[in-house]
């Protein structure tokens, strides 16, 4: 069968090989003159070295994406530490602190002191119980109160991070998608992993050369305007050009935006080669090569602030936090504007099925209804979805 694929992000990748190696022929449409949509990598002529659009992390309990990156040879390209560990520092008070999860499923590091979050007892861990029973309607904070160490030194970040989305609107139930998986199933399923070169590197070029290496055609600069009636198609595109393309399709419609800053300088690694912040702007540190950057997500609530000032408050943490030079290096600024749909309980009833109407079209994105929140893991399960999901045809 010959398969469509408009779209060359992670879903649309993720669907190409699969369906390539199922037997089809694939061609994948990409409006970009290159691959990754919103998980990409380039040479930035005013730092003189490549970056990402972002800094991804991700667990290795996300088994879609290691399996993804297995079939595509790219699993070795991950880096992270051998410990599922988080070290965090609070701007304000300059506290550190680092959270240390056991490799096994049973959570005997919540028993540790030095281990789980400080100025946390054991019996404020059995609030994390009350996730599991959470409903469609309920948001982080509606459903644990917004106070306390273990909301701000954990869940209020992990809120912010995982779901793109301020805890006070985030949906539980995403919430406790990403726990599940990750977590609940211990400090196996909880290693922090990135790209070691980037993004690029380990997600899109090699994924790229192994489906032409299997005969798949992949054409850059093609911008779908419509759909070919009769053709097998995995629409993976952002929603709004998925609901562009197919008449009456509801999607989500609210997005967050996420700020990266990354900053030409370097500083040791660390323990772990990056850090959480608490109680500032600047929310994850990641500590390159050549390279220091920072994310800041759920970023609307800074869009009023001006971008240069934004690196000024920014590095100034930094500062105050690592004891860098005050002097601001060379640095890029780069605003996803639409990084994800909004994880609100709301937006989440908006997210479609992989099946449509049209036995032959099916969708593939970080927005559909995946059960995970907008991730590289969400993304590339849903691309396997749709892949499976044109290969069995209803009935
Ligand atoms: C700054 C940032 C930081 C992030 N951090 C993390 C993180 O730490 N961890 C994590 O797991 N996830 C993170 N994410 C989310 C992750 O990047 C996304 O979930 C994932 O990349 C989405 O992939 P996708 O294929 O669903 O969509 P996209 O990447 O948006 O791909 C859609 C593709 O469709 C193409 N296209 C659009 N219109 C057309 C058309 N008409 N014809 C042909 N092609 C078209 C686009 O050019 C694009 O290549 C982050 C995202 C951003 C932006």
């Amino acid at each position: 069968m010959s398969v469509h694929v408009i779209g060359a992000g992670l879903a649309g990748l993720a669907a190409a090989c699969q369906l390539t190696e199922l037997g089809h022929h694939v061609v994948v449409l990409e409006a970009a003159p290159h691959a990754g949509g919103r998980a990409r990598s380039y040479f930035d002529k005013q730092l003189g070295c490549r970056i990402d659009n972002g800094n991804h992390l991700m667990m290795s309990g996300n088994i879609s994406a290691l399996s993804y990156l297995h079939r595509i040879g790219a699993r070795r390209s991950l880096l992270g530490p051998a410990e599922p560990i988080f070290p965090f520092r609070s701007i304000k008070t300059g506290e550190a602190w680092t959270l240390h999860l056991n490799h096994g499923s049973f959570p005997w590091w919540i028993f540790s002191k030095t281990r789980r979050v400080p100025g946390t007892q054991l019996h404020h861990y059995r609030s994390l119980l009350k996730f599991k029973r959470a409903k469609p309607n309920d948001t982080v904070t509606g459903l644990i109160g917004g106070s306390g160490a273990l909301f701000n030194k954990l869940l209020k970040p992990m809120a912010i991070s995982a779901l793109n989305t301020m805890p006070e609107e985030a949906s539980a139930t995403a919430l406790q998608s990403v726990i599940s998986e990750t977590m609940e199933r211990g400090g196996y399923a909880t290693l922090p992993r990135w790209a070691r070169v980037g993004l690029s590197e380990t997600f899109i070029d090699p994924a790229i050369d192994w489906l032409r290496a299997h005969g798949a055609e992949i054409r850059f600069s093609e911008r779908v305007t419509a759909l070919t009636p009769g053709q097998a198609t995995v629409v993976a595109t952002p929603p709004w050009i998925a609901a562009e393309l197919i008449p009456g399709l509801v999607v989500p419609a609210e997005f967050e935006s996420i700020c990266n800053i990354h900053f030409k300088c370097q500083m040791p690694p660390g323990e772990a080669g990056f850090w959480g912040l608490v109680g500032g702007i600047s929310e994850w540190v990641f500590a390159r090569p050549d390279v220091v950057s920072v994310t800041i997500s759920a970023a609307n609530r800074y869009l009023g602030i001006d971008a240069e000032e934004m690196v000024r408050r920014v590095w100034a943490e930094l500062v105050k936090v690592f004891a860098l030079d005050a002097e601001i290096p060379a640095h890029r600024v780069l605003w996803e504007r639409r990084a994800t749909f909004r994880t609100t309980p709301e937006q989440m009833k908006l997210r479609p099925n992989t099946r449509t109407s049209n036995p032959n079209v099916v969708l593939a994105g970080d927005w559909t209804d995946t059960g995970l929140p907008a991730t590289i893991e969400g993304a590339i399960r849903s691309g396997n979805a749709a892949a499976m999901a044109l290969m069995r045809p209803i009935g």
